[in-house]
C-alpha cells in the first residue's frame, strides 16, 4: 500500500473518529501522535534527570533513599497539560501512556536512570484495575522499557488494600493511608537489582515512598523513580 493511500484512508477516517490532541484537544495532522506540533514542542520538560538534586528527588530526602529521581513534565492546577493525565487514566486513552513514556524514555537514555536493571510500574489496587481494564503507570513504562531496552515486571509488587481518596488529606495523612499496602510477589527475582519505579503523577511522593521501602527491604536492592509529571500541592 502506498504512502498516499494510507494517508488517504487516515485523512477518511478522521472524519469519523478525529484523533485530538491529548494536551490541546486540536484535530491531530495525520503525521502528529498524541500531541499536536506545538503542545509536543511546549511540553513542560523539567530536565530533572539531569541535575541530581532536583526537586523530586528533595521531596525524598529523609524519607526514603532513592538512587535518583525525577519527572518529565511540571506544571500547575491550571496547565493545559493535565488534560493528557486526565484522559489516560479516566478516558481510556491507553496509546497517551505508551506515546508519554516513550517520549519520557527517549530524554533518559545516556542518563543513571538507563543504567537501570528492570522498569516496575506502581501498581493500581485490582478493583481499580479491573473498572479501568488497565494500570496507566504500566503503559507509561512500556513505552519507556521500548526505547530504554529494559524489562518490565508488571506484577512484582501487589496493592493490597484499597487508598481512600487522597485529595484533601495533610502529606501525613497521605502517608499513613498508604502505609503498607504493596507487598513484593517475587522478591527473589530482583534481588541486587536496581529499579526503576515509574508512576504516572507525584503529588507528596507518598504512593511512592510506600512502594520504595517495599523494594528496599529486599536484599541488594536500590530504588530509582520516574514519574511522567510532577504537580505541587498548591
Ligand atoms: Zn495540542
Amino acid at each position: 500500500m502506498s504512502i498516499n493511500y494510507i494517508q488517504y484512508l487516515q485523512g477518511f477516517t478522521q472524519i469519523f473518529y478525529p484523533r485530538l490532541c491529548a494536551a490541546c484537544g486540536n484535530a491531530l495532522y495525520f503525521n502528529e501522535h498524541v500531541l499536536c506540533l506545538a503542545c509536543y514542542a511546549d511540553l513542560p520538560r523539567t530536565g530533572f534527570h539531569l541535575d541530581p538534586d532536583n526537586e523530586v528527588a528533595r521531596l525524598f530526602w529523609g524519607r526514603i533513599p532513592v538512587r535518583n529521581a525525577t519527572c518529565f513534565m511540571l506544571f500547575n492546577k491550571e496547565s493545559h497539560y493535565r488534560t493528557i493525565l486526565y484522559e489516560l487514566k479516566y478516558r481510556k486513552q491507553r496509546q497517551i501512556g505508551t506515546e508519554m513514556g516513550r517520549l519520557f524514555g527517549l530524554e533518559l537514555r545516556e542518563s543513571p536512570f538507563a543504567e537501570a536493571d528492570l522498569i516496575v510500574p506502581v501498581p493500581i489496587h485490582p478493583s481499580r484495575l479491573r473498572k479501568r481494564g488497565y494500570n496507566q503507570s504500566e503503559l507509561i513504562a512500556m513505552g519507556m522499557a521500548g526505547v530504554l531496552q529494559l524489562p518490565v515486571i508488571s506484577d512484582l509488587i501487589a496493592r493490597t488494600e484499597k487508598t481512600k481518596t487522597q485529595t484533601k488529606k495533610s502529606r501525613y495523612e497521605r502517608w499513613e493511608n498508604v502505609r503498607d499496602t504493596f507487598r513484593i510477589e517475587f522478591p527473589e527475582n530482583i534481588r541486587d537489582k536496581h529499579v526503576l519505579l515509574v508512576d504516572d503523577v507525584i503529588t507528596t511522593g507518598a504512593t511512592i515512598e510506600a512502594c520504595a521501602s517495599s523494594l528496599l527491604a529486599i536484599q541488594g536492592v536500590s530504588v530509582s523513580v520516574a514519574a511522567l509529571a510532577f504537580t505541587k500541592l498548591q
